[in-house]
């Protein structure tokens, strides 16, 4: 009797052992997977431009007497598959600094109004091409630390896919408050909005909502991932809340300063 209860227990605690090294080889499986993915993304977006290059100049090549609006044509439709695969290299290297585990911030006190006041005042031009009115409010004056560089460029991405995913004559509505422990940025518009069922996946690395209608507007589908990785570094969060035809709002939450260690964030219940 005394045997088989010993039995029963080395039993139990094979059974245990086994289970965490099977969980343990199929999350080294995922890993695994989820990093192959990625190189086939990768070498799958970096692919199209330089096919659709090579079959505008394929067609070019050994045409004599095209009318030359043609050659122009041609000409420019590789001119913008060049900046394409430039967007997309661009992004990629931007991805692996702001990889939480390769990169530092470079903390500075930053007035946060006049931080999104110039990315506002850079993407006018833009936004003026759709006729999109930029709207900023900025409910109390915020200084934080933060990385300049690297913040600027999440709000900026957000900022453009507000005015990317817009329609015409519509708006972009950027919101800026604080409390004693973090500010809180909203970025709102009146654009296509993003559908429910893929609303879970846009922070993923090259997920587009649609690719066809996606890749009019240009962009990589990195964006946003750079954009949680920036935020995330700041010690911060992001949620997204969209509606398809009304619009969608980013809202970020950041806190004011660098934790010292030891001190603990109270949950102030942010949604
Ligand atoms: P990109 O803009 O380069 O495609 P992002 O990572 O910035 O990549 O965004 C991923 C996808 O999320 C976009 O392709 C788009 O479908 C969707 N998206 C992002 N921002 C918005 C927005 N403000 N309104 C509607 N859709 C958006």
């Amino acid at each position: 009797d005394f045997d088989t209860k010993l039995n029963v227990v080395d039993n139990n605690e094979f059974m245990i052992i086994s289970d965490k090294f099977n969980k343990t080889v199929e999350s080294i499986k995922r890993l695994d997977e989820s990093r192959s993915q990625f190189v086939s993304n990768v070498s799958h977006e970096l692919k199209t431009p330089i096919t659709s290059m090579k079959i505008l100049a394929d067609s070019l090549v050994g045409q004599d007497n095209l009318p030359i609006e043609i050659y122009q044509e041609f000409m420019t439709d590789i001119a913008s598959e060049i900046d394409r695969e430039n967007e997309i290299i661009t992004d990629l290297l931007d991805m692996v600094k702001m990889d939480k585990k390769t990169a530092t911030l470079n903390y500075s006190s930053v007035d946060i109004k006049e931080l999104i006041e110039q990315v506002l005042k850079r993407l006018t031009p833009i936004a003026s091409e759709k006729n999109i009115e930029l709207v900023f409010e900025s409910f109390r004056p915020v200084v934080a630390d933060i990385d300049e560089v690297k913040f600027g460029r999440a709000i900026s991405n957000l900022v453009e896919n507000a005015i990317k995913y817009n329609v015409m004559d519509g708006w972009v509505r950027v919101t800026l408050n604080s409390d004693h422990k973090f500010f809180y940025i909203t970025i709102n518009d009146s654009g296509i909005g993003i559908p429910a069922e893929n609303i879970d996946r846009i922070f993923d690395r090259f997920y587009r909502v649609d690719k066809a209608r996606d890749r009019e507007t240009g962009g990589s589908g990195l964006g946003l991932s750079i954009v949680k990785n920036i935020i995330i570094l700041h010690e911060g969060e992001i949620k997204v809340y969209s509606k398809e035809e009304e619009g969608t709002t980013f809202s970020v939450r950041v806190p004011l300063r660098v934790l010292k260690e030891n001190e603990n964030i109270e949950d102030t219940g942010f949604i």
